[in-house]
């Protein structure tokens, strides 16, 4: 027998969270719950969960000081946050404190399991096994998601990565921001907000790697294409 994957759903609305459960029993997952901030952030923290679906609006402790308690003590913990509204605001708060993917209520279940699962196997994209990616000067250890060979190292989280990988194994031509949803997302039809992201994530990571985040070298636009990455 197989183990099963551990979830750990954290939602207040007892409605979603009983669909929820049984949606991700039916799919084989072993499902914990909290309908509460303050007992979702205690079973969060004791790191046994494969994945954590963390609401943002709870009852004593909120999603995103959660998802930043759980970033401090662990940076691998795949989260994904279910925000009320596709507010702009609320997707890039989750995503600046560490959460892999969120998706906007009223969601479909289809897309919320297809998405955890792309979280979950998001380890075994190519470019994983290689323990360090060298970009430029930058060196980075994929294991532990940090800068190397420097004295005030940047952390990078799972989906700063997988972006960098992909462009890395993508080098001979620029990528567009579509294709990077759909290829490390796991989106099927983005939308405005979603290219958006992307766009963020480029920013953030252009800082961490380029010695002129606003000249890049390296982490390059290609008008009216996308991104490039070059070697
Ligand atoms: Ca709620």
């Amino acid at each position: 027998m197989t183990t099963k994957l551990k979830l750990l759903i954290v939602e207040d609305e007892s409605a979603i969270l009983q669909g929820l459960v049984d949606v991700f029993i039916f799919h084989g997952f072993d499902v914990d719950s909290a309908d509460d901030g303050k007992i979702g952030l205690q079973k969060a923290l004791s790191r046994e969960y494969a994945l954590i679906l963390l609401d943002v609006m709870l009852p004593h402790i909120d999603g995103f000081t959660i998802c930043n308690k759980i970033r401090e003590q662990d940076k691998q913990q795949p989260i994904i946050m279910l925000t009320a509204k596709s507010s702009e605001e609320d997707i890039i708060m989750g995503l600046t404190l560490g959460a892999d993917d969120y998706i906007a209520k009223p969601f479909s279940v289809r897309e919320l399991v297809l998405r955890v699962n792309t979280v979950l196997k998001r380890s075994e994209l190519p470019g994983y096994a290689t323990p360090i990616l060298q970009i430029g000067k930058v060196e980075i250890d994929t294991a532990n998601l940090i800068q190397l060979n420097t004295d005030n190292p940047h952390s990078f989280s799972r989906r700063e990565l997988d972006i960098l990988f992909f462009l890395q194994s993508h080098s001979q031509r620029p990528v567009s921001r579509e294709e990077l949803l759909e290829q490390v997302w796991g989106y099927k039809q983005a939308d405005v907000i979603e290219t958006r992201t992307v766009d963020i994530h480029i920013a953030k990571l252009r800082r961490k790697i380029e010695i002129d985040p606003k000249q890049p070298k390296y982490l390059v636009t290609v008008r009216g294409e996308g991104y490039r990455l070059v070697p």
